[in-house]
């Protein structure tokens, strides 16, 4: 089924997982046994990320596929556009297609670490991800549930040339992309909850009211990644986040993963709070680990009701096991 069909029938909270493809053949058969354990986690959907510039297209395919088949929870493929021919695009639409994968995340995309597009000369047939967004409802109708991406902290774009970045600035191309059909969004990862919700507002206000809006959290699994992952998505992290990691922690990734655990479940909890429920989805950018989500699920007030309400002892069984 689609996001959309099984978000209008979901009360809530869930949460949502993002994976990216493994390079080997054991890793993928190591990250189908972990996915498999983190329907324990009961998400609503999984995603599949796309490497830049289509570098996996083929392993996202065949994982993107045989999650569909084997984990009977939809999955949604990410997909970006520029640089890309039509081709390209067409043959992984039509192969996600075959495959009774029913979501897409239309993604623009970024080129490649170390190089640079020469956006002036940029003859892709896809500029912006609100072309792939048309092209897909254009050319493949209801086939497709498609997401697209928000930036609660303003996209990057510019920033070196010396671009202020901010929300505001791209609110007019997510409604863009909103108006061009796109079905639910998920946002940049963030650590400042306030920025959040000041975007959920702008967003509820100048958007849309009703579409599901997934915040994108990432777990911190080592004080290194957490710094390195915040830097390369422009995320900032509130001075009161950091002090929670004393120097004398940081090189002890149990100790970083546990606070990060309350850092994070605190985070969701503020969310669900004080959005009153217009947020019940939570999008965990997982880097393919699982501890610290279960450990977010299983602890966090509201997260937890999954568990509880999910009265399958195999289930609950099952998160202790991960976590
Ligand atoms: P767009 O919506 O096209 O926006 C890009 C920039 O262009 C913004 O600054 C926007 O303000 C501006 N803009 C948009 N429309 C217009 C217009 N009409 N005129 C002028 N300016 C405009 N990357 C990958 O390579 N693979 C992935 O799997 C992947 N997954 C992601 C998942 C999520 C949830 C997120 C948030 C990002 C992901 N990315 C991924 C990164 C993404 O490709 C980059 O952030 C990229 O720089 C922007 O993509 P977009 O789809 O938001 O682009």
């Amino acid at each position: 089924s689609t996001i959309k069909e099984k978000y209008l029938s979901a009360p809530g909270p869930f949460i949502s997982l993002e994976f990216f493809p493994p390079k080997t053949q054991p890793g993928k058969q190591n990250l189908m046994a972990r996915m498999g354990r983190m329907t324990a986690l009961n998400p609503l959907f999984l995603t599949i990320t796309w490497g830049a510039g289509g570098t996996t297209a083929r392993k996202t395919l065949e994982l993107a596929a045989l999650a569909q088949r084997e984990l009977n929870i939809p999955v949604c493929m990410h997909l970006t556009c520029t640089n890309t021919d039509k081709e390209v695009i067409d043959q992984a639409l039509r192969e996600a297609r075959d495959a009774d994968i029913r979501n897409i995340l239309a993604l623009r995309g970024d080129p490649p670490v170390g190089e640079e597009w020469d956006k002036t000369a940029n003859s892709s047939d896809f500029q912006h991800a609100v072309d792939l967004v048309r092209y897909i409802k254009r050319e493949y109708k209801d086939d497709f549930c498609v997401g697209v991406a928000a930036y609660p902290e303003g996209h990057c774009e510019g920033e070196a040339d010396g671009v202020d970045h901010n929300p505001l600035r791209d609110l007019p191309f997510l409604k863009e992309k909103v108006d061009a059909g796109a079905d639910f969004v998920i946002t940049q990862l963030f650590y400042d909850v306030e920025k959040f919700l000041d975007f959920e507002k702008m967003f509820r206000d100048q958007v849309s009211a009703t579409l599901p809006l997934f915040p994108g959290l990432m777990p911190i699994n080592s004080y290194l990644l957490f710094n390195r992952a915040s830097k390369l998505s422009h995320a900032s992290i509130p001075q009161s986040i950091l002090d929670r990691f004393p120097p004398e922690y940081r090189a002890d990734d149990n100790k970083v993963r546990a606070i990060g655990v309350d850092v994070l479940l605190e985070i969701v909890d503020t969310i669900y709070a004080r959005t009153n429920g217009r947020v019940k989805g939570f999008h965990f950018y997982t880097l393919n680990l699982e501890k610290a989500v279960a450990q977010i699920v299983a602890n966090s007030r509201c997260l937890s009701k999954i568990l509880e309400e999910d009265k399958d002892e195999e289930l609950v069984d099952g998160i202790e096991e991960i976590a």
